[in-house]
């Protein structure tokens, strides 16, 4: 499998970025040995100093595809989920000025933890769905998809046009505003619609 994620989904985060507002998604993958599952202890690398949190909505591809259109792109996954797109930022930062790929940055191990997911039928309307993070009990992220850029079906039928999408493939959807650090002893609390579905310790 593979993680595919959007990167400067939300406007108000490409603007804390200091990056365009895109007018096309934006993607890059993660390898399957970036999965952290089970809510099972992160640890925090030693090659960065500034690791940020970016709480996203996850979806699961449930069906091989490519060239997917835009119009069926809703069947090509059936549930949903939350993780952390986590993030060096001092070495994203120093990638991104030499114009270099963002892997050693992005996709170390364990930088994506998700949740256990979730039906897509069990929520009303999946372009109304809130979500937030929470650390040490406080609220740092909150966001609701109805602010996506880039629509999931749309998401969906951009990225097929260049990678086959394959059952059990996941998406990060995007992060809205409010990204910053964390740090050694963070205890990180992921909800979708008010509902604790992800729980970190940083080691
Ligand atoms: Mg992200």
């Amino acid at each position: 499998m593979k993680i595919i994620c959007i990167g400067r989904n939300y406007t108000e985060h490409a603007k804390e970025m200091k990056s365009e507002v895109p007018t096309e998604p934006v993607f890059f993958l993660k390898p399957e040995t970036a999965l952290l599952k089970n809510s099972k202890d992160f640890y925090y690398p030693d090659f960065t100093k500034d690791l940020h949190h970016e709480v996203e909505i996850v979806l699961k591809i449930c069906k091989n595809g490519k060239h997917i259109a835009e119009e069926f792109a809703h069947t090509y996954y059936n549930e949903i989920g939350i993780g952390i797109d986590f993030t060096a930022r001092d070495i994203q930062m120093k990638c991104k000025e030499k114009g270099l790929p963002w892997e050693k940055a992005k996709a170390f191990d364990d930088s994506a933890p998700v949740s256990h997911f979730v039906p897509k039928e069990k929520f009303a309307s999946l372009s109304n769905i809130s979500f937030n993070l929470n650390i040490n009990g406080k609220l740092r992220q909150q966001g609701n998809t109805k602010d996506l850029i880039f629509s999931n079906e749309k998401v969906i039928a951009y990225v097929s046009k260049f990678i086959t999408l394959k059952t059990g493939d996941l998406i990060f959807t995007g992060t809205p505003e409010g990204v910053s650090a964390v740090n050694i002893g963070d205890i990180l609390e992921a909800s979708i619609e008010n509902q604790k579905l992800l729980t970190l310790n940083i080691k």
